[in-house]
């Protein structure tokens, strides 16, 4: 099926969202490195790159936000001002390391002036395809920061992500269930890029906050604390 076609049934019909959320995320990574590689070859204009990036933030960012609110029952219509104004500060923050990229695009561009189209593209994607997947997946961060901050009284489990390698602030988070204003509180999230609490930075984390039945964790919150305060 045509991606734009799934991707505007599954607006239509949001419990569906759950079967999509890994390919929506890589067609966020998809777009992102797109635009980057159409950037570097020269294909496309300064501000044409920067509209197409910022475009495909703002909407792959609400639909993740959308999608993690969804999975604690809170509809896109339901959300308050400030609940938006969380997403769009979030999306600022987003938009505010894109000149850095832009002129990191320019300088490598600069660099592999003499080399070969060959040589030029696998530069190109030795620098950058790490770095590009690492944004996109800010898309899973921001699913699991809507349902932190949506939920509430939800009670949400930490769940290890798949393919990391699984550092010791991870594995120790590993089962715990907490209400979702004490995982807020705690301030530790999945897939944080850059996060000062979890040993692996967050930075390929692809752990998540699953929403969960089972009973809460003792003393949740002061186990989440402690190892917030543990840090790095
Ligand atoms: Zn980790
Ligand atoms: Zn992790």
């Amino acid at each position: 099926m045509n991606k734009s076609i799934l991707l505007s049934i599954c607006d239509a019909i949001p419990v569906l969202w759950h079967h999509v959320s890994i390919k929506t995320l890589e067609m966020f990574d998809r777009q992102l490195w797109s635009y980057s590689l159409e950037f570097f070859r020269g294909e496309i204009s300064d501000d044409q790159f920067e509209s197409d990036f910022i475009a495909a933030i703002e909407n792959q960012l609400t639909r993740a936000w959308n999608e993690g609110a969804d999975e604690v029952g809170v509809l896109p219509e339901e959300m308050t001002e400030e609940d938006l104004g969380v997403l769009q500060g979030l999306i600022d923050e987003e938009v505010g390391y894109l000149t850095g990229l832009g002129v990191d695009i320019i300088d490598i561009k600069k660099s592999t002036e003499g080399m070969s189209e060959k040589e030029a593209l696998d530069e190109f994607r030795s620098r950058f395809r790490n770095r590009i997947d690492i944004w996109a997946s800010k898309y899973n961060e921001m699913v699991n920061r809507a349902k932190i901050h949506f939920g509430n009284k939800t009670k949400l489990r930490w769940d290890l992500g798949a393919t990391e390698k699984h550092c010791e602030t991870c594995l120790a988070l590993n089962g715990i269930v907490a209400y979702a204003y004490e995982w807020e509180q705690s301030g530790i999230r999945p897939g944080e890029s850059g996060s000062a609490i979890l040993a692996c930075g967050g930075w390929s984390c692809d752990c998540k906050l699953s929403e969960t039945d089972e009973r809460r964790s003792p003393n949740a919150l002061a186990s989440l604390l402690a190892l917030r305060d543990a840090g790095v």
